[in-house]
């Protein structure tokens, strides 16, 4: 039985640690953002580029699909040239039907990774299975690499689901289809670990997914997988799907397990729009574990919805662009402002929530609505401290946004640090 506390996500569940590189999933580590590529491997130009843009964005850890020998060898150059770049994003690779064979003939691909990701429905059939499994533990191993040991719904392991299905036919009440399905989810990543571990990798080696793309299932296979193993957890619901419903597909499924304390590393399988951007899933992946309280990545915007009271688009272009300058400027604020990404900004749309709400922002202005006095009052730490108006309150409150991270947020040595400073550092993992 669970037990929820009164307020906040219940204790993480207590999982192994694995180190990704330099990155540390399960245990006692934050909740690790992930994403994927969607370049052709080989083009190595294209991948290194948006590997780059990945971890820019804040993905922790990036993976790339090995799926033939160009793309196997290109890896090494890959990692070479993010080298290069500063880029030190670990890469995990993603091999489906001949992850062996790419294995053996391009070693070097191995060493370059941080992690591999095998799908134990997709390794084999019949007795070439065990045989093409085992071949690519061996090489985890040999380059002391962990694996992330990935079912999923749509290549679940064939076999394994007749037998189960056949085993559950002969019960004198069978269980429903979905039901042994979900179950055979579980089976496939728990016996494959347990196989693993027997070819001698370290279950601090090992993280499992069970990746389905009803968010139901997903919830009810992750709690089960959950109660009977320690090993890490990497969450996402697959296939999510386009714009916002595969945003709240994934919000919805995640956030209640990430609430019951279960889950290590995130991504989330958003389809971009024709020409969309890639890092629209990391930002997604950020926005539910900060919005949680799990993670803090950037400076929030709480902005309002707008009604009838606001009579231009004025106050959503200034949410957006400050959201847009907070956000763009994480790159360097990151390492000067320790902290900042804690801070919380209002834009409002008028006089009825607009002070209100700016006075539990740090920083907060209230726009003026249809028929109030055109002023636009700034809060700062609560207290009204110069009310903006003309045509550059825009540029004015932008410059009054960097003074409060100046004056709050610039490094200061150890013994000046408060215990706001100490939370603001726990909560941002
Ligand atoms: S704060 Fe004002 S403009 Fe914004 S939603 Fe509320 S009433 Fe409407």
């Amino acid at each position: 039985m669970i037990c929820y506390p009164i307020h906040g996500p219940a204790p993480r569940r207590k999982s192994r640690q694995v180190r990704i590189g330099h990155v540390a999933i399960g245990g006692d580590a934050p909740v690790v953002v992930q994403s994927m590529t969607n370049t052709d491997t080989a083009d190595a130009a294209a991948t290194v580029q948006q590997v780059a843009e990945l971890a820019r964005a804040g993905s922790e850890i990036v993976r790339v699909t090995v799926n033939n020998a160009e793309a196997a060898a290109r890896v090494p150059h890959i990692r070479e040239r993010l080298d290069r770049m500063g880029v030190n994003v670990p890469l995990v690779g993603d091999f489906h039907f001949n992850g062996h064979r790419l294995l053996t003939q391009h070693p070097a691909c191995a060493e370059a990774l941080s992690k591999l990701r095998i799908n134990p429905g997709n390794v084999g059939r019949g007795s070439r299975r065990d045989e093409q499994f085992a071949t690519m533990i061996e090489f985890a191993c040999r380059y002391g690499k962990p694996v992330r040991i990935g079912v999923n719904w749509g290549s679940l392991d064939a076999e394994l689901l007749a037998r189960m299905m056949d085993e559950n036919a002969r019960l004198r009440e069978p269980e429903d289809a979905a039901v042994v399905t979900r179950k055979a989810l579980v089976v496939s990543a728990l016996d494959s670990a347990r196989q693993a571990e027997a070819l001698g990798l370290g279950a601090d080696g090992i993280v499992l997914s069970c990746k389905v793309s009803g968010v139901q299932d997903l919830i009810a296979v992750y709690r089960d997988l959950a109660a009977r193993c320690d090993y890490a957890l990497h969450l996402g619901l697959t296939e999510a799907g386009m714009g916002s419903k595969g945003i709240v597909a994934s919000t919805a499924a995640l956030s209640v397990l990430l609430q019951e304390g279960i889950g290590d590393t995130i991504r989330i399988s958003l389809t971009p729009e024709p020409g969309g951007d890639r890092t629209r899933e990391v930002i997604v992946a950020q926005e539910i574990l900060q919005t949680m309280g799990l993670r803090s990545f950037a400076p929030m915007v709480i902005a309002c919805p707008g009604c009838g009271r606001t009579t231009s688009t004025f106050f959503q272009e200034l949410a957006d662009r400050i959201q847009g300058y907070l956000r763009a400027q994480m790159t360097t604020w990151r390492d000067e402002y320790p902290g900042v990404e804690t801070m919380h900004v209002a834009v409002m749309g008028c006089v009825v929530n607009g002070p209100g709400e700016s006075k539990h922002a740090n920083v907060g202005i209230s726009l003026p609505g249809s028929g109030e006095n055109p002023v636009a009052p700034v809060y700062v730490d609560g207290v009204k401290t110069v009310t903006l108006k003309g045509e550059n309150i825009a540029g004015e409150f932008q410059k009054i946004v960097e003074q409060y991270v100046i004056d709050n947020y610039s490094k200061r040595s150890a013994a000046d640090q408060t215990p706001a400073d100490e939370q603001a550092a726990r909560a941002a993992g």
